[in-house]
Formats: structure tokens, C-alpha cells, sequence
């Protein structure tokens, strides 16, 4: 068994840690990442974390180990609890043996994590933090009261490749006193943090697990913090007032009560006729409210979520529904870890002929059945893969990526003729049928495929690629399944 090794990064004079395990003291992360350290348990130790400075100096030193490669997923601790902190590290504890058992097996999932991947792919660092804590981790929403966004992912957020950044220009020790308060509530990370959530989801690498809250933000600047005001419905003015009103029956004159009593009797302002019988000579409109900014009388104010942030006023109905969710780790995230690539989702095809891969493979045998029978029956297979995808939406943005894959998936879709049947068998690896058609005139159409990669403009590092080859299963094999001899292709691709 791997011993690991326990490290305490030790921040003042007032530690409560004991333990006979045996720990190495560093006075910061920065001086532990010096020391290229082996994978271990990380422990923050030495100052009581009361006052607002103390749970900064706390707060950097995660960053700076979050914003690692070497801890971005390590089991990390804090001595004492620290309110909004305790919620982005593993736990609380003045005994590190209490917490052993679950740290190792952090650890040991972790062993088996491709390091080296983890260095420049965040995503993959979110991924790989889940991953390393079991298959039941549940990635819960935190809320946030103080923060406009409301909810948020504060430990994902710790993990951005803008904090790592952020922590380095931003050391406690410069900065003001009015900076580190706002920099504490790292408000651009807490919102890049739902954006990195919501983009994992989108690519299938994390699954829904419950729906935890519905909130409703703000459709101009997506922050959380409304409030509901009533207002005048003919000017808006918040400054009205319920009164009791009078509809003088004689002249039909609508006002508040007020301005028609008169001594001990109601007299109408207007028309001067004594009101005597409620029912026969006035009755109480339903319009009781009065604004008094534009003097318009109304039965019922009007509600208006008021945004506290960026000030728009918007119908409650007209708001934006968030609702907000707990995810899990899927099989794709999983497999993105334990690989350490991330592979784009890519829809290639679509429409009645693209099956279901299973099906693909029993159709295959199929027409490898006519064929021993009808030997002028030939068919054959494409494969097509593309590579880089993920690497190229990272540093092109999405709509730049989106518009080049839409071009694509256009040219590609153009070349297949309508009886052709496609299939996928990963995110990134399709496959076309294509019967009564000889290797070599399949083949012609894969070299055209491959042509594509000459017309696509890109201008980031790396290079979408796209493979195609043709294949064909041998006429004199009919036992070996159709999906054995596809792996045996995708091989080549
Ligand atoms: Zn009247
Ligand atoms: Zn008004
Ligand atoms: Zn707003």
C-alpha cells in the first residue's frame, strides 16, 4: 500500500492539530508547490479563521492548491471551521486520523487519474474532482444569499482556470482592506463556475441527479436579486395609497372618501348632490388605490420584479426560471477522466437511416449473409472520426467552433446518398454503410471526406481533424461479429 504523505500548511502560531501520524509543515502553498510534493492530505492549520483577514489568508492558500495541478483534486482540510470556506474544502478536523480513510481513498482513485492531462484542461479538473471522490459525489449547488448569482458551485469555482490566475495577482498582502472584502466574495469565479457547470452538463459529462431549488433571475443581467414592488399602473410611480373611495351615483364622480365628506354628511365635490344611501345614492367603486404622482385611481397596483443589480423592472411573469440542480458524474465524465481526453459530442447525422449502433451491426451481418449468397452483392464501410474537437472549441470559444462544425456536418451529410445507413459508435467516431458499393469506389468518397480538412480555416493551435477510411468485411468470414471487426476498424481511424 502507497503510504501518502500528510502536509500542513501552518498559517500562524494557534494550531489545533494533534496526531501521531507523521505531517510535514510548510508556512504556505506556495513554498509545498515549490517542492514539486508527491500526491498526498493537505491540512490547514495555525490561525483561528474568526476575523474576516484570517479566512482571507485561508481562502488564497485553497486557491493556490485548487489552482494546482498537484492538489486541484487532493483531499484538503481546514482546522478550524471557517463559515463560508467550510463548504470548499473535504472537512473540518483537529485530527487528521478521523479523516484518513475517506483521504486515502481520494488519493487512490486519484492514482489511477492521468496527471499529466490535468495541467493546462480545467474541465478535465472538474471532472477528475468528482471522480477521485466516488461514485456516489454529488456535485450540490450552494446557496448564496450574499452573492447576486444566489446559487452557485463555490468548489468547482476554486477549481477555474481564472482563479488560479486571480489568486496569483491577487495576494492578501496587497491589497486594501475594501479589495479583500470583494475579492473574498469572488464574485466573476462564482459565475464562470455556473457557466463551466452548465457547459458540462450540455456535453454530457455530468448527469442530473435532483432538482434542488427554482429560482428567478433577472432576464437583462442574470443576477438573483429582485425586489417586488407594486407600482401605479398608469405612470409606475411606487407612491400611491390605498383609500376608500366613493362613485357618486348623480354625476358618476369617483374619489376617495375623504373629499366628499363634508360635516357630518357626504357631499359630492362635483355635482353637489348630498349622499345619503349607500347602495341608492353612491356605492364604494372597486378602484382603491390612488397614485400620487398622476392622481390615476386603479383597483389593484401592478408587481414588478425590480432588479437590484442592473435596475430593470420586469413582470414576474416575464423572468427567467432558473432551476437548480445537484449533478453526478456520467459514464462519458468518468470515462474523460480515467483517459484523460474530453471528447465533443458531435451529431453527425440524423433521420430514419442513422440506427441505433446495435441495429448498424445486425444489418451488417445481414448483408454479409446476402452476399455469400449473391456474390456480385458488395458492400462497404466508412468510418469516420474527428479529433481535436474538444481542444479546438476551448480556444476558439463556442460560436466560432459551432459555426465551423455546422459547415462540416453540411458537407458531409451532402455526400451521403439516401440509402446509405449511418451510426455512431463514440462522441467522435461514425460510420456509413453503403451498399452495392465496391471498396474502391467507397474509398474515392472517404478521400473526399478527407479533403474537407484542406477547407477548414482555423486558427488555433490545434487542428480539427477529420479521418476516413473505407473497409470491408472479408467475403470468406462469416463468423466473427460485425461489431468486433468495427473496433478492429476504428483502430485505423
Ligand atoms: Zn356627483
Ligand atoms: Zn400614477
Ligand atoms: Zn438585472
Amino acid at each position: 500500500m502507497t503510504v501518502y504523505k500528510i502536509y500542513r500548511i501552518l498559517l500562524g502560531e494557534e494550531p489545533v492539530h494533534y496526531s501521531d501520524e507523521k505531517i510535514t509543515d510548510f508556512p504556505s502553498a506556495g513554498e509545498l508547490l515549490e517542492k514539486k510534493p508527491k500526491p498526498g492530505i493537505v491540512l490547514i492549520d495555525g490561525i483561528k479563521g474568526n476575523k474576516t483577514s484570517d479566512m482571507l489568508k485561508v481562502f488564497w492558500e485553497l486557491v493556490e492548491l485548487r489552482g494546482s495541478a498537484e492538489f486541484c483534486f487532493a483531499p484538503i482540510y481546514i482546522s478550524r471551521t471557517m463559515k463560508q470556506l467550510d463548504i470548499m474544502v473535504d472537512g473540518i478536523t483537529a485530527n487528521i486520523e478521523e479523516r484518513l480513510p475517506e483521504a486515502i481513498s481520494i488519493l487512490e482513485r486519484g492514482a489511477r487519474v492521468r496527471r499529466d492531462a490535468l495541467i493546462d484542461n480545467y474541465n478535465l479538473r472538474m471532472l477528475t474532482y468528482m471522480y477521485v471522490r466516488g461514485d456516489s459525489y454529488l456535485l450540490s449547488p450552494v446557496c448564496a444569499p450574499f452573492s447576486q448569482w444566489v446559487y452557485s458551485y463555490p468548489h468547482i469555482a476554486l477549481l477555474l482556470d481564472s482563479a488560479s490566475k486571480a489568486a496569483q495577482m491577487l495576494r492578501p498582502e496587497d491589497l486594501s482592506g475594501q479589495d479583500r472584502l470583494r475579492s473574498f466574495r469572488f464574485d466573476t469565479e462564482i459565475m464562470m463556475a455556473l457557466k463551466a457547470v452548465a457547459y458540462l452538463e450540455d456535453n454530457g459529462y455530468i448527469e442530473r441527479y435532483a432538482l434542488v431549488d427554482r429560482i428567478r433571475k433577472c432576464p437583462k443581467c442574470r443576477t438573483g436579486h429582485l425586489n417586488y414592488v407594486d407600482i401605479c399602473p398608469n405612470c409606475g410611480s411606487i407612491d400611491f395609497e390605498k383609500k376608500v373611495m366613493m362613485h357618486c351615483f348623480t354625476c358618476g364622480y369617483v374619489a376617495p372618501d375623504s373629499d366628499f365628506r363634508k360635516s357630518m354628511s357626504f357631499v359630492c365635490p362635483k355635482c353637489n348632490t348630498v349622499l345619503r344611501h349607500l347602495g341608492s345614492d353612491y356605492d364604494h367603486p372597486l378602484e382603491s388605490h390612488e397614485c400620487n404622482n398622476c392622481g390615476s385611481k386603479f383597483i389593484e397596483p401592478e408587481v414588478k420584479a425590480d432588479c437590484l443589480f442592473c435596475r430593470t423592472r420586469t413582470d414576474p411573469s416575464d423572468l427567467t426560471v432558473v432551476n437548480v440542480y445537484s449533478y453526478k458524474l456520467s459514464e462519458k465524465g468518468s470515462a474523460a477522466v480515467r483517459t484523460g481526453t474530453m471528447q465533443m459530442e458531435v451529431q453527425l447525422f440524423d433521420g430514419q437511416n442513422n440506427l441505433k449502433f446495435g441495429y448498424f451491426c445486425n444489418i451488417l451481418e445481414w448483408m454479409r449473409e446476402y452476399r455469400k449468397r449473391y456474390s456480385d452483392e458488395a458492400f462497404s464501410v466508412i468510418g469516420l472520426k474527428f479529433s481535436n474537437l474538444y481542444e479546438v472549441e476551448t480556444s476558439l470559444g463556442e460560436d466560432i467552433y459551432n459555426k465551423i462544425m455546422d459547415e462540416l456536418i453540411f458537407r458531409i451529410r451532402s455526400m451521403v446518398r439516401s440509402t446509405d445507413i449511418t451510426t455512431s459508435s463514440a462522441p467522435d467516431t461514425f460510420w456509413i454503410l453503403l451498399p452495392r458499393t465496391a471498396l474502391e469506389n467507397s474509398r474515392i468518397l472517404a478521400e473526399r471526406i478527407e479533403k474537407l480538412n484542406d477547407m477548414l480555416e482555423i486558427t488555433s493551435e490545434k487542428k480539427i481533424e477529420i479521418r476516413a477510411r473505407s473497409f470491408q468485411i472479408p467475403a470468406e468470414d462469416d463468423q466473427t461479429p460485425a461489431e468486433q471487426y468495427l473496433a478492429m476498424f476504428a483502430e485505423e481511424l
